[in-house]
């Protein structure tokens, strides 16, 4: 176990498509251990493996106070009418400010670490979480999300930091 560097970006690790988990072994475990020690140093909500260098299809979210890990997470979108919040990124400095819109309910399928199918329904916060570390999984980023003006805002912010 231990704490990664969240990768940020520009890494272009981050814009790659991660691959499905077949089966769940020590490497995995390894993987998903290493990925709750990160999350909980750099205190989020969630965590895609690609924020730590590895293209595999496992998140991590924070429900409650309590950490959990999706593995071959998808979402079936339950109610269409886009809702737009504020949203942050570990990978993208945890700017502030930027709105995204994202579906507000949707159901989660994945498999939990013993290999269990869950299933959920997320919504609000939660539904943008799931939304926001799938898209990790597909090389997606906040970014992609805003239109050009809030995109030149973000860049310039991040020029900044870097
Ligand atoms: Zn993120």
């Amino acid at each position: 176990m231990a704490v990664k560097k969240i990768r940020k970006i520009g890494d272009p690790v981050l814009r790659e498509k991660s691959k499905n988990v077949g089966k769940i072994d020590s490497k995995l475990l390894g993987l998903v251990n290493d990925m709750i020690d990160t999350l909980n140093n750099e205190g989020g909500v969630g965590l895609a493996a690609p924020q730590i260098g590895i293209t595999r299809r496992v998140i991590i979210v924070n429900l409650e106070g309590k950490i959990q890990t999706f593995i071959n997470p998808v979402i079936e979108v339950l109610d269409d009418k886009k809702i737009e919040s504020d949203e942050g990124c570990l990978s993208i400095h945890s700017i502030k400010g930027f709105c995204v819109k994202r579906f507000p309910r949707v159901k989660v399928k994945a498999k939990d670490l013993e290999g269990n199918d869950i299933t959920l329904v997320a919504e609000d916060l939660l539904a943008r979480i799931f939304q926001h570390e799938i898209d990790h999984l597909n090389g997606i980023m906040y970014i992609d999300h805003l239109d050009r003006k809030s995109k030149r805002e973000l860049l310039s912010k991040i020029n900044e930091i870097k």
